[in-house]
């Protein structure tokens, strides 16, 4: 199959600029984007053919070697061509294209970028911990700071990993450039083949005398207090990024993220669906009878409850707005209450007499109870407005 021409795909014409191509592929990622056209073959071509062309397109390296020779240009030959994208992963292109596709729930922006090798030491890794929230603290949203063990910046050398300045050296294998080239032929013409320098891993400096603290790394294992702020309405599963706070990297390398997992704490009194939260009632058969004024708990305290003679169990009482803070402001859920009457087992010879006297009289007769509850109940009542 022969593919079509990067710009015609791309819909840009060939004085493009990056903001441009940016625009264009993003604009079309979203289109034919596969969560948006399950199932849909001819999107997902379309979809990885706007990928391939914008992987090249982007990287100014490629993108001359296109317009040099086009797409036979562009295959193999050990200089990193184009990638083909017929059999990728959705997942691959997303995390080539972190810059359009990524980002956490709480928008904290896209992935990070690739990170520079030349000049600077190996990155830090990325750190995962949970934190478990109370429902009072779902609700409302809380700043948490968390005790994280971690790699951090050596502070006897500043992170650099030698005693002093001086124990610097340039390294002799690449000359301080961090990286060395290949240069080989092809019918295509000459290319140059770049990958970091083994002798001082792309750092382009060697440390004759290493920080007797960190041992040359630049940075050592401690403790840190990191504060989040965790917003009303999350679930467990959900994670919020912090950039640069997980690991320190080696001699001033780029540090990595800390991802905070969200658990939830199991709640003694509620249950949580989405932003409402359940509890459960147990009245007396008289109480449900002839009505009364109970306490319960709330997330804010106690509050005050009516409840109406004749309730019948399985009702559901309702109390406005006093659920959960939804997740960037999407509403207050409510608190339900679900009445139980409780039914005793063993009774004392008084307490059955009273129970006997009822069982004759007219009201207690359930035979026509359907048709007087009729239009009276509602499953749901309102308690609080
Ligand atoms: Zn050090
Ligand atoms: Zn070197």
């Amino acid at each position: 199959m022969s593919k079509r021409d990067y710009y015609e795909v791309l819909g840009v014409d060939k004085n493009a600029g990056e903001a441009e191509l940016k625009k264009a592929y993003r604009k079309l990622a979203m289109k034919y984007h596969p969560d948006r056209n399950k199932g849909d073959d001819k999107a997902e071509i379309k979809f990885k053919e706007a990928s391939e062309a914008y992987e090249v397109l982007r990287d100014p390296q490629k993108r001359q070697r296109y317009d040099q020779f086009g797409h036979s240009g562009m295959n193999g030959g050990g200089f990193g061509g184009a990638s083909d994208f017929t059999n990728a992963d959705f997942e691959d292109i997303f995390s080539r294209f972190s810059d359009i596709f990524g980002g956490d729930i709480f928008g904290g922006g896209g992935r990070r970028q690739s990170r520079s090798r030349r000049g600077t030491g190996r990155p830090g890794s990325d750190m995962k911990l949970r934190v478990e929230l109370t429902l009072e603290e779902i609700a409302e949203g809380v700043e948490k700071t968390l005790k994280v063990k971690k790699q951090v910046k050596c502070d006897s050398c500043n992170g650099t990993g030698a005693e002093t300045e001086s124990d610097f050296e340039t390294c002799s294998t690449c000359n301080g450039v961090g990286e060395v080239r290949q240069v080989s032929r092809t019918m295509f013409g000459q290319f140059v083949n770049v990958q970091p320098c083994p002798s001082c891993s792309g750092e382009g400096q060697i440390i004759k005398n290493k920080c007797s603290d960190c041992g040359g790394e630049g940075r050592k294992r401690s403790e840190e207090n990191i504060k989040v702020n965790i917003p009303s309405g999350v679930s467990k599963g959900n994670y919020i990024t912090l950039r640069r706070q997980g690991n320190a990297g080696v001699r001033g390398g780029e540090p990595g993220d800390l991802i905070v997992l969200i658990e939830e704490k199991e709640h003694e009194n509620f249950e949580r669906d989405g932003n409402d939260i359940y509890y459960d009632l147990h009245l007396s058969i008289p109480d449900a009878i002839l009505g009364t004024e109970v306490q319960v708990p709330t997330l804010k305290g106690k509050a005050k409850v009516k409840v109406e003679p004749g309730t019948q169990p399985g009702k559901l009482l309702r109390m406005r707005e006093r659920g959960i803070k939804g997740l960037n402001n999407s509403g207050t859920g409510d608190q339900f209450i679900k009445v139980h009457v409780y039914v005793p087992k063993d009774l004392t010879d008084e307490e059955r007499k009273h129970v006997e006297a009822l069982r004759g009289e007219q009201h207690f007769d359930p035979s026509d109870a359907e048709e007087r509850e009729k239009g009276f109940f509602s499953k749901i009542k309102d308690v609080f407005s």
